[in-house]
């Protein structure tokens, strides 16, 4: 608590009391611990790339009897590095951008299958790399009210987890319904899974459940985090469905389109 008091005097009179406010200053130092740790995990996140960045160069500069096969090799992760940093700036930038406060969505009727499906082609080659089958199904209205763009860029997320924390040769399930006043977006993989106590944290920026494996898999640890504002940010909710070596499944609700009179 934060505690402020002033004296209350009539005139040039003895203080006749006093007025005490007590402040619960508790959420602000957790807003200041917040602030302060995602300041921290960006330098962190930033800096391990560029560690990696600069030592190849120097390396590449320094040692003139350097084999081809190691020059390539050299310049090959320096790309896979920058690539990235980009991608982890522009993950940054879009988070930023969607938690300000006058961040709006451009809401219109869009059909929910097929941002669904435009988003799986998208992803095709990323599926196809690993071997994995990506099936759609899609029943009833699936027309909701939303953003298109913004739609796509969750299932992006959403989709591509899937694609990342599953095996060679498995498949993915994608389906969009019509459940009473909501359109759902449901992805089923039969991946790592995640154990039951991880589940609330992977919202958190930069929260993995395995940091190494994330990494491998290209991530930057801020997906879910811009796929939970954003999906806020239509009035929507999501769940998740997990279990360890067996798979999971993340469904978000959307609101169903109802025309205006
Ligand atoms: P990342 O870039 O690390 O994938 P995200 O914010 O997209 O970051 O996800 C946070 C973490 O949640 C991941 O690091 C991973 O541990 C876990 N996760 C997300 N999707 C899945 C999934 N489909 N299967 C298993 N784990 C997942």
């Amino acid at each position: 608590f934060d505690v402020h008091s002033i004296p209350i005097r009539r005139g040039h009179g003895h203080s006749k009391g006093l007025v005490v406010i007590f402040h619960d200053i508790t959420r602000l130092k957790k807003l200041e611990k917040v602030r302060k740790d995602f300041v921290a995990n960006v330098s962190h996140e930033l800096r391990t790339p560029v560690t990696s960045l600069k030592g190849f160069a120097e390396t590449l500069l320094e040692d003139s009897q350097i084999s081809d096969e190691d020059r390539e090799k050299f310049l090959t992760i320096i790309l896979k590095e920058s690539d990235r940093l980009q991608l982890l700036i522009q993950d940054l930038l879009e988070l930023s951008k969607i938690e300000d406060e006058h961040f709006q969505l451009n809401k219109e009727a869009v059909d929910v299958a097929r941002i669904a499906q435009e988003t799986i082609e998208l992803l095709k080659e990323t599926a196809r790399k690993k071997e994995i089958s990506v099936q759609f199904n899609t029943s009833g209205t699936t027309v909701a009210s939303g953003d298109s763009a913004r739609l796509k860029q969750m299932f992006v997320n959403i989709i591509n987890n899937a694609i990342a924390y599953s095996p060679e040769k498995s498949h993915i399930s994608v389906e969009v319904a019509e459940e009473g006043n909501a359109v759902i977006f449901r992805t089923t993989d039969t991946g790592i899974g995640i154990v039951k106590e991880e589940i609330p944290r992977i919202f958190e920026r930069f929260y993995r459940v395995d940091r190494a494996r994330s990494r491998n898999s290209g991530g930057t640890g801020l997906g879910l985090a811009i796929v939970k504002h954003l999906t806020e940010a239509h009035n929507g909710r999501i769940e998740v469905e997990s279990e360890q070596g067996v798979g999971t499944t993340f469904s978000i609700y959307l609101n169903k389109y109802v025309q205006k009179e």
